[in-house]
């Protein structure tokens, strides 16, 4: 258990309707304790209570109205006695109230991360769910928010625990074989080893595909929205907002202090970049003509192409086209519901028929399909997103890949007729990679990277 106590304002700041102030470690119930008026002391109140008061400050001055939650050691997120102090005023009487706690001895601000890199370091998470925690609040859509909470659940810790616990079945047996070499059973050893690493190999695979779909879930998948002026790009766009939440974020404290708008499309979050660049994109041919589309394309994990039903196809569209170079694409015909013109055959020679999609937006006709079309290309796992900027999740994918090459190359080893205890050496290294995933081997210039990057109060 640390010595120290720490405190830090839990919810956003901000205009809302209440924030929590939470504080945690040994001196936490009696520090709250000297500055709250109320019928029961807190010392002497039951884990898991919530007491109605008042804080004041040293003249007795009343500074807050507030409900006060306790929950005792270990029952608690950082597993130390945790006080939350809900506050409903604005944020000046909240912040008074986190002064005035700062000003008792043993109590000092939390760092970012810090509740949650206690309960790390207490042993109540591993490394991969406190990495899960920073998603869990970052996450952009209901599906990138129920995968990070499985992975807070343990369910990635548990699948690497397996792997784990297969390789040190593994190890054990070469140790059996290094040992009494004279034992006949080199031959059976290393079908053992071809087998072992395989199957490990395959649900690293298995894990790895996941990896890359959260990986597009977190962090949104860029998408452009070409096509000529006048096809329907805004009325589209505007068909998605309404429909689907629109998210914009503003992360302070990170790198990615840019407003970037989110639009969910059946649990997936399409990444528009800022809006600004979003109007610029809407008459991306006519404005900035071809060459500019190209680069945008090649920035993009997803081309939405716009044409009218009611005109042919152009020649700079059949340039977009050409332009489009297999990334994924979807295209939308819209303005069915006026007379056709335009030749679906032809836009096959591009594209497959079933990324074609007709739509009329005027008759609300379509978006449904463009929903399916999108989930499909998303779970056969075509799009990658391109954006490392979750250095947790770009963590867990190298670790899984540099374990998977150790497994390769113990079978390759046992290919070649290499000394049992060269392979040993390799598989030992896959299970401390895997290792580094939930924590078990991890430096602690790691851990505080890692914590760092979490906002104040959690
Ligand atoms: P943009 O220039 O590509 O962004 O196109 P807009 O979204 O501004 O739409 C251009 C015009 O087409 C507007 O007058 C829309 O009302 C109209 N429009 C959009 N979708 C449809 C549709 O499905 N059918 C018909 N008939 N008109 C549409």
């Amino acid at each position: 258990m640390m010595s120290d106590s720490i405190a830090a304002i839990s919810t956003p700041l901000g205009e809302g309707g209440i924030s929590v102030i939470r504080v945690s470690g040994m001196e936490a119930i009696s520090t709250v304790d000297k500055l709250f008026r109320a019928q029961t002391k807190l010392s002497k109140a039951a884990s898991h209570t919530v007491h109605y008061g008042h804080i004041v400050d040293g003249n007795d001055r009343v500074i807050e109205e507030v409900l006060v939650t306790i929950m005792k050691s270990p029952r608690s997120y950082t597993m130390e006695d945790v006080v939350e102090i809900g506050c409903h005023g604005g944020m000046v009487a909240v912040k008074q109230v986190l002064d005035l706690l700062l000003e008792q001895p043993h109590i000092r601000l939390a760092e970012p991360g810090e509740f949650t890199k206690r309960a790390f370091l207490n042993g109540r998470i591993d490394l991969s769910q406190a990495e899960a925690v920073i998603d869990l609040i970052r996450s952009k859509s209901d599906r990138a928010f129920s995968v990070a909470l499985k992975q807070v659940e343990g369910t990635l810790s548990k699948r690497v625990a397996n792997l784990r616990e297969q390789l040190v079945g593994l190890m054990a047996h070469i140790e059996v074989n290094i040992d009494y070499p004279e034992h006949d059973v080199e031959e059976m050893t290393n079908r053992f080893i071809e087998e072992e690493s395989q199957a490990v190999i395959d649900e690293l695979n298995d894990l790895l595909r996941t990896a890359e779909q959260g990986k597009i879930l977190r962090e949104g998948i860029e998408t452009v929205i070409v096509g000529r002026p006048n096809v329907g790009k805004s009325s589209l766009l505007n068909a998605l907002a309404r429909q689907n939440r629109a998210i914009v974020t503003d992360i302070p404290g990170t790198t990615r202090d840019v407003i970037e708008e989110y639009i969910n499309v059946g649990g997936i979050p399409l990444k528009l970049s800022d809006t600004a660049g979003l109007r610029e994109t809407e008459d991306v041919v006519e404005q900035i003509g071809v060459e500019r589309s190209k680069a945008a394309f090649l920035a993009a994990d997803l081309i939405l192409i716009v044409f009218s039903a009611s005109t042919p196809l152009s020649e700079d569209e059949r340039e977009l086209l050409n332009a489009l170079n297999d990334r994924p694409t979807i295209a939308i015909i819209n303005k069915v519901d006026l007379p056709m013109q335009i030749e679906k055959e032809e836009l096959a020679r591009w594209l497959p028929k079933d990324r074609i999609i007709n739509m009329s937006l005027k008759q609300d006709l379509g978006v449904d399909q463009l929903e399916q079309v999108l989930t499909s290309i998303f779970f056969s796992g075509e799009m990658e997103s391109h954006d490392l900027t979750y250095v947790s999740n770009a963590r867990h994918i190298a670790e899984l890949k540099k374990a998977k090459t150790n497994l390769q190359e113990a079978i390759s080893a046992t290919e070649m007729g290499i000394p049992i205890d060269m392979i040993q050496i390799d598989v030992r290294s896959a299970w401390e990679h895997l290792g580094e995933i939930i924590g078990d081997t991890v430096s602690d210039t790691l851990i505080d990277q890692i914590f760092s990057r979490f906002c104040l109060g959690k």
